[in-house]
């Protein structure tokens, strides 16, 4: 590899590495928020982005990005959390890392695990270049797998170099 590829490797890296712990950021003072008193994920969500683009942490546009991530992700691991509880399994105990954040979320959030569950109904879609939080990726034209352990932005497919996944844990 050239210097020059070398050096453009390492600046899209430090790219993603930091969309990655913005991600990371909005999901805890999210739960913060939520920990601080009865608002909805909604209201938490809100303020969180526009606390983090006026304090000059994300542009507007990246902070609805990132929301919308956070957001998705969320929506799953409701759906994990219900079946936690199903199980009599503790919600806390689901992962580590940005998993703790949902958790937190899920624990405080006015809603309960059922309402936020219901919204998940529609199948998601995953696509290459989002960022998200750790679960299995299967994609949609090969079946192959991506085991994500922490909080990533999606790579294509590593078989057949497609584009959308579905996501599981
Ligand atoms: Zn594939």
């Amino acid at each position: 590899m050239s210097e020059q590829n070398e050096e453009k490797v390492e600046q899209e890296e430090k790219v993603e590495q930091e969309e990655i712990g913005r991600y990371e950021k909005l999901a805890s003072r999210t739960a913060d928020l939520l920990e601080e008193g009865k608002k909805t994920f909604d209201e938490a969500l809100k303020k969180a982005k526009e606390e983090l683009s006026s304090a000059g942490d994300f542009s507007r546009e990246q902070a609805d990005k990132l929301g919308e991530y956070v957001r998705r992700d969320l929506k799953e691991n409701a759906d994990k959390a219900k079946d936690a509880v199903m199980k009599a399994v503790e919600p806390q105990r689901l992962a580590a890392g940005v998993q703790s954040a949902f958790s937190r979320i899920l624990t405080s959030a006015a809603e309960t695990l059922t309402e936020l569950a219901e919204r998940s109904e529609k199948v998601l879609e995953y696509k290459t270049g989002e960022i998200t939080s750790p679960g299995t990726l299967t994609c949609k034209d090969c079946e192959a797998e991506m085991h994500m352990t922490k909080t990533t932005r999606i790579p294509p497919c590593p078989k057949c170099h497609k584009t959308l996944f579905r996501k599981s844990y």
